[in-house]
């Protein structure tokens, strides 16, 4: 899965948004009509609301990982 900058003219995949998208979602192996498109907005407020969600791994628990402790 890769984010690219999307240089055409698609339209913004969120929902009934108007804007013209700035990035695309290409999941591995998939053709660009299958890509997930997102301005600028929908990307940052998309971003912001899998944040609250996913939880980035914290460095500690990477460090207790290597040494074997989860
Ligand atoms: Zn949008």
């Amino acid at each position: 899965m890769k984010i690219i900058i999307q240089s055409g003219k698609v339209r913004c995949d969120i929902g009934k948004c108007p804007n013209v998208a700035r990035y695309s979602v290409a999941p591995e192996g998939v053709s660009p009509s299958g890509y997930v498109n997102l301005c600028e907005s929908c990307a940052e407020e998309l971003y912001s609301a899998l944040g609250r969600l996913l939880v980035p791994k914290s460095p500690k628990n990477m460090l207790a990982k290597k040494r074997g402790e989860i």
